[in-house]
């Protein structure tokens, strides 16, 4: 049998035809600081705990998992309360297969054909797609020459467009720039306004990383029933492989998840690999800690050199400005180093790894970029 291929006969959506799937090179180089992952790997008693727990599942795996994973949830809630002194109740957490499945859950229950998503570029390139997949309209609104927001101009934009969905990520995704709290208020006021409802969603992938004094819109939850805080076990906690993203919200909203979440959507595996690892989140915040202390050092150093830095509360660096950036990239990675090409033109954003890898960086981009 032939196959024509050049009338192809696949019915696919007209907004699908010649897209690529969403990812960042995966290469397997020395130093990889593309992702914005952890660069330590579980220490060997997570490791064995984890083992432990699973091996503990296994065993039950001929049943369909809890599918409202209620322990992971209250487990959840008492690390956040450690985390950001914010006390919530089990049904104000929601789980699902990274925070983009997270994200998806959202656009499924409150965005849709005739709705509209929004956001404020340059911001994490998922978003669009999520915006796209449910057939949601997607409006974004410019950030600032130094990537904050404007209050004032966000809630214009919110009046104009009327979103039922918008999407706010902090410390930003490629930026690293946190949200100050007057702006949130001001943009969940303006949310609360739009006729028939508008859910803000703020996605703190990032959260655990920002600096002393900033506060998490945890904080904000109490009195804001359209707010959506989202975080993520794959950053700070280091467990990006394990795929395990979480929310916080009133439980009304809470709920309407439940509505559109596929039946058993998080397996008996995953949950026993989360709450295993949430046992040990006390070493892991201890890490968070050198984290951060060598992403400012970064910054001050890329300073020095005469570079613009973005302002960081995450654990990446946007820098630049580079006349070829895409040179800088190749030659870094030419040298091992593997940093990631986006962000507005110019601009590069290497993600916070062990001290060698802070090395390999710093030598490769003097060499390369003549610093
Ligand atoms: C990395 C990242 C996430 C996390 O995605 P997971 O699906 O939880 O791994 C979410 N939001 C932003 C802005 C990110 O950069």
């Amino acid at each position: 049998m032939t196959s024509d291929l050049a009338r192809p006969s696949l019915p696919l959506r007209a907004e699908l035809v010649g897209l690529e799937p969403y990812g960042a090179p995966q290469l397997d180089v020395p130093h990889l600081l593309n992702v914005n992952e952890n660069p330590y790997a579980p220490s060997v008693d997570v490791v064995a705990d984890i083992a432990h727990d699973v091996a503990e599942a296994a065993a039950g795996l001929n049943r369909y998992p809890d599918r409202d994973f209620r322990a992971l949830r209250a487990d959840l809630a008492g690390y956040l309360a450690v985390e950001s002194g914010v006390e919530l109740a089990e049904d104000q957490i929601w789980a699902a297969n990274g925070s983009n499945e997270i994200m998806l859950h959202l656009l499924q229950a409150f965005g849709g054909p005739g709705r509209t998503a929004l956001s404020f570029a340059p911001t994490y390139s998922m978003y669009p797609e999520y915006a796209r997949d449910t057939s949601t309209r997607w409006v974004v609104g410019r950030r600032a020459e130094d990537f904050t927001i404007d209050p004032q101009a966000a809630a214009a934009l919110i009046a104009a467009e009327a979103p039922s969905v918008v999407l706010l990520a902090s410390p930003n995704n490629p930026t690293g720039t946190a949200l100050p709290a007057r702006t949130l208020e001001v943009i969940l006021d303006a949310a609360a306004d739009v006729p028939g409802g508008c859910v803000v969603v703020v996605d703190e992938a990032y959260g655990e990383f920002r600096r002393e004094g900033v506060r998490s819109a945890l904080h904000l939850l109490a009195d804001r029933p359209h707010l959506v805080v989202s975080r993520t076990m794959s950053k700070a906690f280091g467990l990006a492989g394990a795929r395990v993203g979480y929310l916080a919200a009133a439980p009304a909203l809470v709920d309407a998840l439940r509505v559109v979440r596929l039946p058993y959507h998080l397996s008996a595996v995953t949950q026993a690999v989360a709450r295993a690892a949430l046992r040990h989140a006390p070493a892991l915040m201890a890490q968070i800690g050198s984290l951060r202390a060598e992403r400012d050092a970064l910054v001050e150093w890329l300073r020095d050199r005469g570079l613009r830095v973005a302002e960081s509360d995450a654990n990446f660096v946007l820098f630049g400005v580079f006349d070829d950036r895409h040179a800088i990239w190749q030659g870094l990675l030419d040298r091992g180093v593997l940093i990631r090409e986006t962000g507005p033109e110019g601009w590069l954003r290497v993600s916070i790894g062990t001290p060698e890898d802070m090395t390999a960086f710093k030598d490769a981009l003097v060499e390369v970029a003549g610093l």
